[in-house]
């Protein structure tokens, strides 16, 4: 007998047909002669349609308020979806965060889960229940209820799979596991079989949804071994693991991020310590930094550009004018900007990666303004117009070509 964590989606559980599909999916688990524990995110589009209401009612809502009113969502889906394992004739019992024990930090909007007091959770499965939990939500020190950031739910079933030391933690969902590049977007993208932990980071980093970036990195300091798969057709999916298959890649994916915003701040004094006094005010706001690109200093001036994500521009630009005496025009942020990243552990070897890609953009007629580069990834920032065009171009040269 083993453990098993599930994991179900918005879109696997978007109406009554999906959440009695997933119902069996999880029955026929149990009735192997597995524990199922269940995590849920809330249906469909939901948590989009919540943030909708509020910003009718208000245009600043509170952060604690706004938790309130998020976590919602997902308490509908467990109890749907525990009538519908009820109704498929096996014990079940739904629970939402902070009955399942998730204690999170206080930070609403983005809290981090501390600890899970599991007690609850395993008087459950020793009653041989599946237990159905709320993804994405959790309680803080004031007894609150917070979430854990867009995509959460991921987070909730790996840190589940860790602290039960589950044997198994399936991520399902509408796509039949981790790609080459969205395959809802890119023609001939191709489905992996395996792919590290640190692969899968970086991908989930810079753009591709598939899994939340905080729950790989859980995956990876837990050693949870997940699987992405299908909840609508029963195929083996992707596994993300400390070691994977190389099979014969030199890059394992591209993905698109346009939620970037660059801001220049040119004319400023070219002498010691100003990136610096800069990075260190942006730090302060905790504000996280991306591509950074400083000019040579000329007539005693240099011009720095940095990007930073959209929701951070107004902040960052306010930091910045808060430093530096420094005039309106001589600060410029563009919003119409995308970074299109490859991401493999192969580049490591093999020279000529980053020179593909930009054959590959240059032939497309593609400018790239910014350039930033790992170990493991190469990331070109673009006019957001080019972005999908530049994925597809960048995707063929690697995987057709
Ligand atoms: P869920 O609701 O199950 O959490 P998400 O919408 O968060 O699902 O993530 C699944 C989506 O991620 C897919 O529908 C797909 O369009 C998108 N996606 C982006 N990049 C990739 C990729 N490289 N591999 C697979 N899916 C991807
Ligand atoms: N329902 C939440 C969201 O839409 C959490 C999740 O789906 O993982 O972000
Ligand atoms: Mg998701």
């Amino acid at each position: 007998m083993s453990l098993i964590v599930q994991k179900f989606g918005g879109s696997s559980v978007a109406n009554a047909e999906r959440v009695m599909n997933v119902a069996s999916i999880i029955t026929d688990t149990y009735r192997q002669g597995n524990d199922v524990v269940v995590v849920v995110s809330a249906q469909g589009d939901t948590t989009d349609d919540l943030i909708e209401k509020a910003y009718e009612i208000n245009d600043k809502p509170s952060k604690r308020e706004m938790d309130m009113l998020l976590t919602s969502g997902e308490q509908i889906s467990i109890a749907l979806l525990a009538m519908a394992i009820e109704k498929l004739g096996c014990p079940v019992i739904s629970l939402l965060g902070w009955q399942a024990g998730f204690n999170t930090s206080s930070a609403y909007g983005q809290a981090r889960i501390k600890t899970i007091k599991t007690d609850r959770l395993k008087a459950e499965l020793d009653h041989h229940n599946i237990v159905v939990v709320a993804g994405f939500q959790g309680i803080n020190k004031y007894d609150d209820l917070t979430t854990l950031g867009r995509g959460g739910s991921d987070t909730s079933a790996v840190a589940i799979a860790a602290a039960l030391h589950a044997d198994r933690c399936q991520i399902f969902t509408d796509v039949e596991g981790v790609f080459t590049a969205d395959p809802r977007k890119v023609e001939n993208a191709i489905k992996l079989q395996e792919i590290t932990y640190d692969e899968m980071l970086e991908l989930a980093t810079l753009g591709a949804q598939v899994l939340n970036n905080r729950s790989v990195e859980m995956a990876k300091k837990y050693n949870v071994e997940v699987e992405v798969l299908s909840s609508l057709k029963r195929v083996p999916g992707t596994i993300v693991k400390e070691v994977a298959k190389m099979e014969k890649m030199l890059v394992r994916g591209v993905t698109k991020d346009t939620d970037v915003a660059r801001i220049s701040v040119t004319n400023i004094s070219n002498t010691p310590g100003i990136a610096f006094k800069l990075f260190s005010k942006l730090a302060q706001k905790k504000i996280n930094v991306d591509i950074i690109l400083q000019s040579i200093g000329r007539d005693g001036k240099k011009d720095i550009t940095f990007t930073v994500s959209k929701d951070n521009a107004d902040t960052a630009i306010d930091a910045i004018k808060n430093t530096f005496d420094i005039e309106d025009k001589d600060i410029v942020c563009d919003t119409n900007v995308a970074k299109i990243s490859v991401v493999g552990a192969g580049m490591e070897s093999h020279p000529g990666t980053a020179s593909k890609m930009f054959e590959a953009l240059f032939e497309n007629d593609i400018n790239i303004d910014m350039i930033s580069t790992s170990e493991i990834k190469i990331s070109v920032l673009i006019e957001a117009k080019d972005a999908d065009r530049a994925v597809s171009a960048v995707h063929r040269a690697f995987f057709q070509d």
